[in-house]
C-alpha cells in the first residue's frame, strides 16, 4: 500500500487556492499508477478548497480510500481497511467516508449493502461526485475535471520531495478482454483525453519545475483511437516533446498489438522520449497467450522489442509475467522462461495467477497447485537476478545521466533515462538536477556512483 503524496505545485493553469479552513483529509491508495494519479487529483481538489493533508485517519475530517481489484489480495485489503474504519465512523458519524477506484464501478448497490457505513461511492471517472460530501467544492469556478493531476514517484518513498516527475493519465479504460483481467469490467471502454488538455497540463507542470512526465493508461498506446481527427500517440508524443523545458517523457502501460513501427520510430526521433520500453508479454507460450486472449504471439512481442533496440540503441525493457495460468504445463512455463532468458529484460513485474470473479478464466479450474506457482515464480526471480546482474555489470565504469528525484537513506537517488535506479553521495542541493554519475558499483537492482561534471 502506498499513499498518494500531495505535491505543493501550482501550475499556471490552476485556479486560486482558497484559504485554509482547518479541515484535514486522509487518502489511502492501493493499486497502479492510474490510482496514484487519481488520488493525487482528489488531494489537489481538496487542497484547492482549503483542506490540509493528514497521515492519520483518526485525525481526518474526510477519509478517501482508492481501491484496486486486479488481485483478490488487493480487494481483501480494501475490505479490511473499510471494516477497520467502521470504528471511526461510529465515533464520528459526521465524517464522510468515501470509496473510489476500480472496486466501485458498476457495483454500487452491492457495495452499499456490504459497507453501509460508507457515505459515498464514486466512479473514478466522475470526480464531481465528491461535491456531495465536500460542499466547499461548489465554490470552485473551474470544471473539476480540468484540475491537473499531480503525482510523485512513490516507488522511491519520496513523498514530500516531489516536483521533479509527474504522472498524467491520458486514456482511461480498456477495449481488450484478456481472460484473466477485471479491468475492462470496472474501468469501461477506452476513453482518451483531448490532446490539447494534456498538453496544457504538461505545460503547467513544466512551468512549475517538473522535468519528467509519464503518460498513463491501461493501454496507453491505444491513445487517440477513439478520437477521430485528433491524432494518436505519436502526435501526442510530438506535441509534448515540443514543450520547452521538458527533459524526459515516458508512457506506460503499452499493449504489444498497438506498439506500431510509427510509435517506436517516433520514440527514437524525439529528444525527450526515454529509451525505455514497457511492454507486458504475460507468457511465452502461444497457446497460453491465446487462452489469455492477449491477441498476439511471442514472436510479435519479440519483434517489437528488437525493433525498439534497433531504433534506440541501449533501450531498456520492462515486462509483466503471470505464472501458473490455468492449464499451464511445465513445457509451456519453460517457454516463458526461455523467452525471458533470450529477451534479457531489465525489469520483470511478476505475478502468480489468481482468479478474479467475473472474468472468463475464473470459470476454468485454477489447477496449478500453489507450491508449483511459487516454484515457477522463484525460477523467474532467480533468472531475472542473473540477467540484471549481467546487464548492470557492463555499466561499471561508465557515466550515466541521472535525474535526481530525492534523498533516500542519506543519499541522492534518481533514475537514468532507461529507468535504472542510481544512488550517489553529494553535499550539494541537487533535487531536480540532471547529474552525470560515474558508476563505481553495480547490483542487480541499482547502480551506485560518484557525480562527475556540473549538474544542470
Ligand atoms: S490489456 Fe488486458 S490485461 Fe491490460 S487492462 Fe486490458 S484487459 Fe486487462
Amino acid at each position: 500500500m502506498v499513499s498518494a503524496p500531495v505535491i505543493q505545485l501550482r501550475p499556471a493553469t490552476s485556479p486560486a487556492r482558497m484559504a485554509p479552513n482547518g479541515k484535514r483529509f486522509f487518502i489511502w491508495t492501493i493499486g497502479c499508477q492510474m490510482n496514484e494519479a487519481d488520488s493525487a487529483k482528489v488531494a489537489a481538489m481538496l487542497q484547492e478548497v482549503g483542506y490540509r493533508r493528514t497521515e492519520d485517519e483518526n485525525d481526518a475530517d474526510i477519509v478517501v480510500l482508492n481501491s484496486c481489484v486486479v488481485r483478490q489480495a488487493s480487494e481483501d485489503k480494501v475490505a479490511g481497511k473499510l471494516n477497520a474504519l467502521a470504528r471511526i465512523k461510529r465515533e464520528r458519524p459526521g465524517m464522510p467516508l468515501v470509496l473510489t477506484g476500480c472496486m466501485v464501478t458498476n457495483q454500487q448497490d452491492a457495495l452499499r449493502q456490504r459497507f453501509p457505513h460508507v457515505d459515498l461511492f464514486f466512479d473514478p471517472s466522475d470526480f464531481g461526485q465528491l461535491r456531495r460530501v465536500v460542499p466547499e467544492l461548489d465554490d470552485l469556478d473551474d470544471d473539476l475535471a480540468d484540475l491537473p493531476h499531480y503525482y510523485a514517484p512513490e516507488s522511491l518513498g519520496l513523498a514530500g520531495q516531489a516536483g521533479v516527475t509527474a504522472y498524467i493519465p491520458i486514456i482511461y479504460g480498456c477495449n481488450f478482454l484478456c481472460s484473466y483481467c477485471i479491468v475492462p469490467y470496472r474501468r469501461g471502454q477506452e476513453t482518451s483525453r483531448p490532446l490539447a488538455d494534456i498538453v496544457r497540463e504538461v505545460e503547467g507542470l513544466v512551468a512549475s519545475g517538473v522535468r519528467e512526465v509519464t503518460l498513463l493508461g491501461q493501454t496507453v498506446n491505444a491513445y487517440g483511437r477513439d478520437l477521430p481527427g485528433e491524432g494518436q500517440l505519436p502526435a501526442l508524443l510530438r506535441a509534448v516533446d515540443a514543450i520547452p523545458g521538458l527533459e524526459r517523457l515516458r508512457f506506460l502501460t503499452s499493449h504489444p498489438k498497438y506498439m506500431s513501427d510509427e510509435i517506436i520510430d517516433t520514440m527514437g526521433e524525439l529528444d525527450s522520449t526515454c529509451e525505455h520500453m514497457n511492454l507486458p508479454v504475460q507468457a511465452g507460450d502461444n497457446e497460453i497467450l491465446r487462452r489469455m486472449r492477449r491477441t498476439y504471439t511471442r514472436d510479435l512481442w519479440l519483434d517489437r522489442i528488437e525493433r525498439s533496440r534497433r531504433v534506440m540503441p541501449g533501450c531498456t525493457v520492462a515486462t509483466d509475467i503471470i505464472v501458473g495460468f490455468p492449464g499451464e504445463t511445465d513445457a509451456q512455463f519453460q517457454q516463458t522462461y526461455d523467452l525471458l532468458a533470450d529477451a534479457r529484460c531489465d525489469k520483470v513485474h511478476l505475478a502468480m495467477y489468481s482468479p478474479r470473479p467475473g472474468t472468463l478464466s475464473a470459470r476454468w479450474e485454477d489447477d496449478i497447485p500453489q507450491e508449483e506457482k511459487s516454484r515457477r515464480h522463484r525460477a523467474i526471480e532467480a533468472l531475472q537476478e542473473e540477467v540484471c546482474t549481467g546487464l548492470n555489470a557492463v555499466r561499471l565504469g561508465t557515466a550515466v545521466e541521472v535525474l535526481v528525484e530525492g534523498r533516500a537513506k542519506g543519499r541522492w537517488t534518481g533514475r537514468t533515462r532507461g529507468n535504472t535506479l542510481v544512488h550517489f553521495d553529494d553535499d550539494r542541493e541537487l533535487l531536480g538536477k540532471l547529474v552525470d554519475v560515474h558508476v563505481t558499483r553495480t547490483s542487480p537492482w541499482f547502480l551506485m556512483g560518484e557525480p562527475a561534471g556540473l549538474p544542470r
